[in-house]
């Protein structure tokens, strides 16, 4: 697999750079692909299964059910119950990872706890259990592999900016790059939490600088602000999920001035049924330049071997 492509785009008269993991694969991309990167490489007779649990718009869910597809191991994700809006919904990343073969098990609210805190009890060698989110330390690797690439880059760059969920990614990119400033935000909770998710893995080293956002925003939420921002960088070309980026950017062009190596995270196969909630919610109907201006790519130049 050769290193992902970097972009030069102007926003807000800045001049920024986006290192495009969103292209690696339609559904096994970005930060995700980073994550399962040691798996990916692990030879397909190690396991047969695989367990993971979670929300059932996750990104991780997808990339995991792309994975198990090209390893031809056996998919479980347990989520809490789900509407069945949701699970007859033609789009987004539920039904793209049942397509792909994902078995989806629901589990009532009032075990899901306890149920998931006992998923490593009675384990056979041959099942593997991923934490949601993907927050694993052996994401490491992955993440070393990607920290190579950009050296490589040879960019004027000092600085690099990644969105957080557990704060996985940032972590391990600032631990594998103590040359370069790594900033990120946290998407999912606030400052504190995401400092608490990074601690349980490595001690959070210094060039890790946490932007805090100026309000707070829910996750997975539409808001105007974020879809203005979407927007903007759809303008530029490229396309960034609607959950975790336009957090990273509303802090990076307020809060830094340097030039800054953004590392596109992935996501945008989430968008589909994000768009539709931010239509239904009455914000800015999508109008036909915007949809026209969704970058179309080929994928088949970027696609990665299992
Ligand atoms: C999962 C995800 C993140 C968060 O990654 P962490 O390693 O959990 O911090 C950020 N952006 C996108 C698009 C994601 O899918």
């Amino acid at each position: 697999m050769t290193n992902s492509p970097v972009c030069e785009i102007e926003l807000d008269g800045r001049v920024l750079f986006v290192k495009r993991d969103d292209l690696i694969d339609p559904f096994l991309a970005g930060n995700k692909y980073r994550k399962l990167y040691a798996l990916l490489q692990t030879p397909a007779n190690k396991f047969n299964k695989i367990i993971s649990y979670g929300g059932t718009q996750s990104n991780a869910m997808l990339a995991i059910a792309s994975l198990c597809q090209r390893k031809n191991w056996e998919f479980i994700y347990y989520t809490k119950p789900l509407s069945l809006t949701q699970k007859s919904e033609r789009r987004g990343n539920f039904f793209h990872a049942l397509s792909l073969g994902m078995r989806h098990v629901q589990l009532q609210e009032m075990h899901y706890r306890e149920f998931i805190a006992s998923l490593r009890l009675n384990l056979d060698e041959q099942t593997f259990v991923i934490d949601q989110g993907g927050a694993d330390t052996s994401a490491r690797e992955g993440l070393e592999v990607l920290a190579q690439e950009i050296r490589e880059t040879n960019l004027d760059v000092k600085a690099l900016a990644t969105p957080s969920g557990t704060g996985t990614t940032a972590l391990y990119l600032a631990i594998s790059l103590p040359e370069y400033t790594v900033y990120t935000t946290p998407c999912v909770g606030d400052v504190l939490y995401l400092k608490e998710q990074m601690s349980a893995l490595a001690e959070i080293p210094n060039n890790l600088v946490i932007l805090e956002p100026e309000k707070k925003y829910h996750f997975a939420k539409p808001y105007s602000v974020f879809f203005e921002i979407y927007k903007k960088t759809l303008s530029c070309g490229i396309e960034f999920d609607l959950l975790y980026a336009p957090g990273m950017w509303k802090c990076l062009l307020e809060q830094t001035d340097e030039k800054v190596l953004y590392i596109h995270s992935g996501g945008v196969s989430g968008n589909e049924s994000m768009l539709q909630r931010y239509k239904k919610k009455g914000f800015l109907a999508l109008n036909a330049d915007t949809t026209v201006a969704r970058v179309s790519y080929d994928i088949s130049k970027h696609r990665i071997k299992a």
